[in-house]
Parts: structure tokens; C-alpha cells; sequence
């Protein structure tokens, strides 16, 4: 069991503020993502949770015992600083053994436990070589290997995919997927790619600026942005954010822009002022007789779809559609967009009205 519970936390380096009072929950077994652009605070998080920072103030319980303050060794987490960080003079099955031998556990033990974790990640076949002539992959398995070996409560992992190429990068992804569902210990994975986060992660934590943003399932953090910051960080192209200064009306369900009325998801009631009405590009349609409209100014053929490019009164907009629909530059195209993928942001604090 491991469930971690980040209650408030907060990380000051002097008079700089590297977290902001956070709190989230990671659930025992989940594959957890800090999720941000870089200098956000995410690796300042993971190295409190380890212990390799001490907090400023605020909390971090570990299945119920609050353990802020002790030292790394007394956490049971481990921390992969980097997958190929091994001791390259030793062969494989002693990069594996080293942490269960300078705990002082017997050799018939440690045998039979690294012979476990040679199973478990597919490595039996290698254990006697050197690791200085093993392919990248088998280093990061062996890597792997010696930080599940102690078998501890939960795993923090900073970028540890960042050094590779795209390619094989995609293929540890899985890999490493695939090694927590198998062994199902709590791991904390930082990340700065919001496409690894989503395709990785069964929790993410979106943070920026020193400030956690949301933090949700990848599914609702797509469907559901709580800030403007997250819709825009999140998918590919980014979602398209319409200004326009509107009302919403009690009991409304639509909202006035530039003459062509939206219907909108329950947005919160009253609100007056600056809004961005926000779509995914894969969530507008393009109809001629629709009285939103936009001027087609660019076309970026992918296959099955095409992005399409439009100026409209609330600002540029990206379209997804498919490849099939005729879209030139220079046409003028009307827009419609399902009102149950529309989020209603407030422009001047970025937050979703709900
Ligand atoms: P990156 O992906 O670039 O590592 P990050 O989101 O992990 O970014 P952190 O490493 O947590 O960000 O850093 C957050 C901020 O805190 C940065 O501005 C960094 O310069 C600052 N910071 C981190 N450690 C220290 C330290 N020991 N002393 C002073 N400032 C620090």
C-alpha cells in the first residue's frame, strides 16, 4: 500500500517560491504525472515527496503517516534519478544486487531476489555481461531493475525517457507502462510533454508556476479545463479560445457573440465582463450557412483530416475536419460548435466560469 497525500505544500528557496501551497492525492497504485513547462515546480515536488528537499510548510503523508520531515532512508521511496545511471564497472547481476547487499542481506537472498526482478523485466538472459557494451534499452531495464529490487512503498521518476530519441522514447513509455501494471507500486513520473503525461498517466497534475492548475484524470483535464493555461497546454493543436464581452443571463444556456448566438454548457450565472469561449479544434464544424464566420487562411493537409486555419471576429481559430472538405484560402466558411464541448472561460483571471 501506497497512497500519498499532499496537503498544502510549500517550497520557498529564499525569497523565490518554487511551489505554491499544492495539495493533491495519489492513490495507492496509480501512475501519477507531474505535468508542466519547464521551471514550474514540478522536480522541486517529486524531491520533497522523496525527501531530498525539505518543505517550507505543508504536508506529505505517506498510507496515512505524515513523513515530511524524515530523511530519504526512512521513506522507503525510491527516487530514478536518471535510467542510465549504472556502475559501469560492475556486470549486470551486481548493478542489480549492490542496494540489497549494502542493506546486508544474505546471498542466497539476494540471488533469489535478483533473479526475480530479472524475470519481471525480461533480463535473465544477461545478468553475467558487462553493462558498458548493453543497448540503451537493456541499460534502462537494468536501471529499472536496481531501483524495484528494494521493493519500495512507491517510485519517483524525473524525465527518466528525457534523453532519448523520439522513437525509442515512445517504446520505454510503453515498456515502463507495462512494468507498473505488472508490479502495480505507486509511481510519481515528472514530465514536461503533455502527450507522454496523457498517454502514460492515469492521474495528472498540471502545474505552472509554482501553482498546481488541476489535477484529474487525463480525460477530464481534456474535457474539462479548469484554468486557460491548461486547455491551451494540453492537446495538439491547442484549444482555440474566442474573445468576446457577454453576459450570462440567469438560467442561460447562451451566449451572445458578434451577432451569432452559442449555446453553452451550464456556465456560472450573472457573469458579466470578458470572456474566451474555448473549443477543440477537432470539435467545430464547418457549415455555409451557419452566422458564425471566418475567413479560411491556411490548410495543413493529415491524412485522414486537415487543420484549417481561420481569422474570425473573436480571434485566429484551428479547425480539425476532414480531408474530404473543400476549404481554400481566401473562402469565407460559417462554424458550428456542440455546445456540450464548449468551456467558457473568464478572461482576466484565465479560470473556467462554472
Ligand atoms: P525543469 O523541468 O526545468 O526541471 P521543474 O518544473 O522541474 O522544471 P523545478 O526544478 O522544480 O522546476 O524548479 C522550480 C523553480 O525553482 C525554478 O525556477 C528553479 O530555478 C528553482 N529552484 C529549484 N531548486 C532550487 C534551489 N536549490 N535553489 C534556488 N532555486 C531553486
Amino acid at each position: 500500500m501506497a497512497q500519498i497525500v499532499i496537503n498544502n505544500l510549500k517550497k520557498e528557496f529564499g525569497d523565490f517560491t518554487a511551489v505554491r501551497e499544492s495539495s493533491f492525492t495519489i492513490e495507492d497504485g496509480e501512475f501519477f504525472m507531474l505535468l508542466g513547462p519547464s521551471g514550474c515546480g514540478k522536480t522541486t515536488t517529486l524531491r520533497m515527496i522523496a525527501g531530498l528537499e525539505l518543505p517550507t510548510s505543508g504536508e506529505i503523508y505517506l498510507d496515512g503517516e505524515e513523513i515530511s520531515q524524515r530523511p530519504p532512508s526512512e521513506r522507503d521511496i525510491a527516487f530514478v534519478f536518471q535510467m542510465f545511471a549504472l556502475y559501469p564497472h560492475m556486470n549486470v547481476r551486481r548493478n542489480i544486487s549492490y542496494p540489497l547487499v549494502s542493506q546486508g542481506m544474505s546471498r542466497a537472498a539476494v540471488k533469489a531476489k535478483v533473479a526475480e526482478v530479472a524475470r519481471i523485466l525480461g533480463i535473465e538472459d544477461i545478468l553475467d555481461r558487462p553493462v558498458g557494451g548493453l543497448s540503451g534499452g537493456d541499460r534502462q531495464r537494468v536501471a529499472l531493475g536496481r531501483a524495484i529490487v528494494r521493493e519500495p512503498k512507491a517510485f519517483m521518476m524525473d524525465e527518466p525517457l528525457g534523453a532519448l530519441d523520439a522513437e525509442f522514447r515512445e517504446h520505454m513509455a510503453e515498456e515502463l507502462r507495462a512494468l507498473h501494471d505488472r508490479m502495480g507500486a505507486t509511481t510519481v513520473y515528472v514530465t514536461h510533454d503533455q502527450l507522454e503525461a496523457m498517454q502514460m498517466g492515469d492521474k495528472i497534475v498540471v502545474m505552472n508556476n509554482a501553482v498546481v492548475e488541476q489535477f484529474g484524470t487525463p480525460q477530464e483535464i481534456y474535457d474539462k479545463p479548469a484554468t486557460m493555461f491548461v486547455a491551451d497546454f494540453i492537446g495538439s493543436p491547442s484549444m482555440n479560445f474566442l474573445s468576446f464581452d457577454g453576459q450570462i443571463g440567469a438560467g442561460a444556456n447562451e451566449v451572445d457573440m458578434q451577432g451569432a448566438s452559442f449555446g453553452i454548457p451550464q456556465a456560472r450565472e450573472g457573469f458579466a465582463g470578458q470572456m474566451a469561449l474555448g473549443v477543440r479544434p477537432e470539435h467545430i464544424h464547418l457549415a455555409d450557412d451557419a452566422p458564425y464566420r471566418g475567413e479560411v487562411v491556411a490548410t495543413e493537409y493529415l491524412g485522414t483530416t486537415q487543420i484549417v486555419t481561420l481569422t474570425t471576429a473573436g480571434g485566429e481559430v484551428k479547425a480539425r475536419v476532414p480531408s474530404g472538405q473543400v476549404a481554400q484560402p481566401g473562402d469565407t466558411v460559417g462554424m458550428t460548435f456542440d455546445p456540450a464541448t464548449i468551456t467558457l472561460f473568464e478572461r482576466g483571471s484565465g479560470r473556467a466560469l462554472r
